[in-house]
């Protein structure tokens, strides 16, 4: 009886996928003390941001609004079931947006080992967990990992002890997903060798950023999990992926004060966000061309972003009235991206290929990648 209330849950999951499109934004308000100039209407999908003196309230709507008192396990059951699409051979993504401090790891990756694990731990968790219940319908998976930072256009290892931005990475699209080159591809096939990858990853993070003075803020993380399911007697193959990005912090240049060398920092950051920008905008009005390959993350995260794909953007608010024009910002750029509207209106398509079409597909990718 669980079995088919999951199923059936499934199906609604999908259906509703199909109606909004392959884009969805959430935005979450995270809490403070301080005095507050964003209000969540009841609704839990919209909001009212007071602006400055001088300059009107500006309302904003979105797939959902989660409010300051949401829990890490209230967040994650409303992404499970797209993250366990990636099962079904889905190329998914999901990343944060804001400014720093708005909560886009604690969202993503959360602390610990118990309930505020972020959506990362729970993710892979429930990724393995699904995978071995899947082994009795005959489906039968391999599942790598990897996590990476994206640093002025520069792709460091996160699994990788020693690892530096000058190690030379390239971005491969392959079978329908993307990987990275020479960096370390761990094998997922249990919840605690997950929780270990996870950990591992994470405390690289912080080591990372207190030696290097909260360079975190301007990278991008990247955890990508890699799915081949195998049917056992159909001999049916799918690839699906799965990536959950930890976005640098969208703050303008002046705020953060950089100046130098940061200011190259802060502009190659700004770059990328602003090719994500582009990118959807491109999507948004259908056009032909879609610059992916104007920036390492946009490439890294075509599969996702392009026509079969399905994205989640978290727009993360920092609520205090000290923000509200930076809140103002990620609003309006997270409205853009909720205007985008992927693929033909039949939603996603998932990539399930026999073993003898194979070839045929590869050849398809190659000429697909030619003409982007
Ligand atoms: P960002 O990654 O966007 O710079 P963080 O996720 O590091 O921001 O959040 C900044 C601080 O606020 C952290 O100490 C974090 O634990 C806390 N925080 C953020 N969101 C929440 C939330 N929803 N509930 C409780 N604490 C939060
Ligand atoms: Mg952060």
């Amino acid at each position: 009886q669980a079995l088919e209330a999951e199923s059936m849950r499934r199906a609604l999951h999908n259906q509703i996928q199909e109606l909004r499109g392959n884009v969805r934004v959430f935005c979450r308000v995270r809490p403070t003390e301080n005095e507050a100039a964003v209000k969540c209407a009841p609704d839990g999908s919209s909001l009212n941001l007071k602006r400055v003196e001088g300059k009107e309230d500006a309302a904003f709507e979105f797939d959902r609004v989660f409010d300051p008192s949401a829990k890490q396990e209230e967040i994650f059951e409303e992404v499970s079931q797209l993250v366990q699409s990636a099962l079904d051979g889905y190329k998914v993504c999901l990343f944060s947006y804001g400014q720093t401090g708005s909560g886009k790891t604690h969202t993503m990756l959360g602390d610990g080992n118990g309930d505020m694990r972020g959506i990362i731990p729970r993710s892979v968790a429930k990724i393995v967990e699904a995978s071995q219940k899947n082994a009795h319908k005959g489906w039968s998976y391999t599942m790598h990992a990897s996590y990476v930072e994206i640093y002025n256009e520069q792709v460091r290892d996160l699994l990788k002890p020693g690892s530096s931005h000058s190690d030379k990475h390239s971005i491969v699209h392959k079978n329908g997903v993307t990987e990275v080159s020479g960096v370390q591809r761990e094998v997922i096939d249990s919840v605690e060798s997950a929780a270990a990858l996870v950990r591992r990853a994470s405390a690289a993070r912080v080591v990372e950023a207190t030696n290097m003075n909260a360079q975190s803020s301007r990278s991008h993380t990247i955890f990508m999990l890699y799915i081949v399911g195998e049917h056992a007697s159909s001999g049916s193959e799918l690839t699906g992926c799965l990536n959950l990005v930890d976005l640098a912090g969208s703050e303008r240049v002046g705020r953060s004060g950089a100046e130098g060398a940061r200011l190259k920092e802060a502009c190659a950051i700004n770059k990328s966000l602003s090719s994500l920008g582009d990118v959807f905008s491109a999507l948004a009005a259908k056009q032909a061309h879609v610059p992916y390959r104007n920036s390492k993350l946009t490439y890294l995260l075509q599969p996702c972003l392009g026509g079969d794909g399905k994205t989640l953007m978290f727009v993360n608010i920092n609520p205090e009235n000290t923000s509200t024009e930076e809140t103002m910002c990620s609003l309006k750029f997270a409205s853009q991206v909720n205007a985008v509207q992927l693929g033909d209106g039949k939603g996603a398509q998932r990539r399930i290929t026999t073993k003898l079409s194979s070839k045929v597909e590869k050849k398809g990718d190659k000429e697909k990648s030619k003409s982007d």
